[in-house]
């Protein structure tokens, strides 16, 4: 038997571990055990995904709540220590880039047991991203390192990998968003809004770069303000940039936008449709770059920089930073621009949990 001890936490994470325990199905020898380590816990960050894309009850909640990254890592790996002690799994399974990943990885190679790193490989190269810091260390300390793109395979053999660690196969993000996109066409999300198809935008952010700092918050403000101008923005709001908006003092800012909807974050069916009917979604999200790349909408990353480089050479990704007239200059760009229905990339095929859970099986 192979024991497995697969990792999640925080909202990107569901969507990646959801295809792999249905994958995991597959292989009578692999024995998946589930950990959600509560670093999002609420109803719409975490229990609704649950339900809505299938994902098993966690057999552990280590329930870790909301504090500093600092006091997260330190009580995740407080309270996953024991969990391995007693298991004693064959592996531990981490996704993405969030403080859970490096966190329970840690934990794993202090008691001798092998990391598998789900999204290995992706890099910004800006250390000032916590998330770059918590990839890189995954990475080096992953015993088998599971890539979505091929930059990610650049990435980790400049980095001394060795060639037989690294699998290139595919993206179980875009696994999720092909398991659910007719299930989402049912979502009444539009309605419920009063928004049209193709004549609205949708906004997310959340990196503390961009919604810690009055500034450049206020900067991406002003650019909003003109967008919705145009069309309407839906602004389905993070936690924590909604308790930026009153700190910041950008709450009446944004509350003067007569087009603008703030709601809070939506269940994954209802973004998915939104994201497909969008004119153009503004984001600082590392997931809705891809998302968008597969659904064809354009996308603007107001960041100076992605890990995901392929959303841009071969998608609808376009890198905007977060200067007001680049934002507002770039938008009018994709809406006067036809949008080609872009290439599929390698492997973003619907299979990659399938690849993962074969490899991991033969092990
Ligand atoms: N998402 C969602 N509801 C929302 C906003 C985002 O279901 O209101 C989904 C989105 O489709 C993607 C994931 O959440 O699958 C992205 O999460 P997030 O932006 O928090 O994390 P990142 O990708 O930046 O790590």
């Amino acid at each position: 038997m192979t024991k497995i001890i697969n990792i999640c936490g925080a909202r990107p994470n569901f969507m990646k571990i959801a295809p792999l325990m249905r994958a995991y199905g597959d292989h009578a020898n692999i024995e998946p055990l589930l950990v959600h380590t509560g670093q999002h816990y609420d109803e719409n960050m975490s229990n609704l995904f649950f339900r809505q894309l299938g994902i098993p009850e966690p057999d552990v909640n280590l329930e870790v709540g909301s504090g500093s990254p600092t006091r997260q890592t330190a009580d995740i790996m407080t309270r996953f220590e024991p969990l391995v002690i007693e298991h004693k799994p064959d592996w531990v399974l981490v996704v993405g880039d969030v403080t859970s990943t490096i966190a329970c990885s840690l934990v794993a190679v202090r008691h001798g047991v092998r990391v598998a790193h789900v999204e290995a490989g992706l890099r910004s190269f800006d250390r000032e991203m916590p998330e770059e810091i918590n990839r890189v260390l995954t990475d080096s300390i992953s015993n088998l390192l599971f890539v979505t793109e091929p930059s990610g395979i650049e990435n980790l053999r400049r980095e001394g990998v060795p060639d037989d660690r690294i699998h290139f196969v595919g993206n179980v993000m875009i696994d999720t968003l092909r398991a659910n996109f007719d299930k989402a066409q049912a979502s009444t999300i539009l309605e419920d809004l009063g928004l049209a198809p193709k004549s609205f935008n949708v906004v997310t952010l959340h990196r503390p770069s961009n919604v810690d700092d009055a500034t450049t918050f206020a900067r991406i403000a002003d650019a909003i303000d003109t967008v919705q101008q145009d069309l309407p923005v839906v602004f389905p709001m993070h936690p924590r940039t909604r308790n930026n908006l009153a700190r910041l003092g950008l709450a009446e800012r944004f509350a003067a936008m007569p087009n603008l909807r703030i709601i809070d974050p939506v269940g994954y069916l209802d973004f998915l449709k939104l994201m497909g009917q969008a004119a153009v979604v503004l984001t600082d999200s590392g997931g809705i770059q891809e998302e968008t790349t597969i659904l064809g909408t354009w996308c603007l990353t107001l960041r100076e920089n992605t890990e995901r480089p392929i959303t841009i050479d071969q998608g609808t990704n376009r890198l905007v930073g977060t200067d007001t007239d680049n934002i507002i200059n770039a938008y009018r760009k994709c809406r006067s621009t036809n949008l080609a229905t872009p290439p599929v990339p390698d492997k973003w095929d619907g299979q990659a949990a399938k690849r993962i859970a074969a490899i991991l099986a033969a092990t």
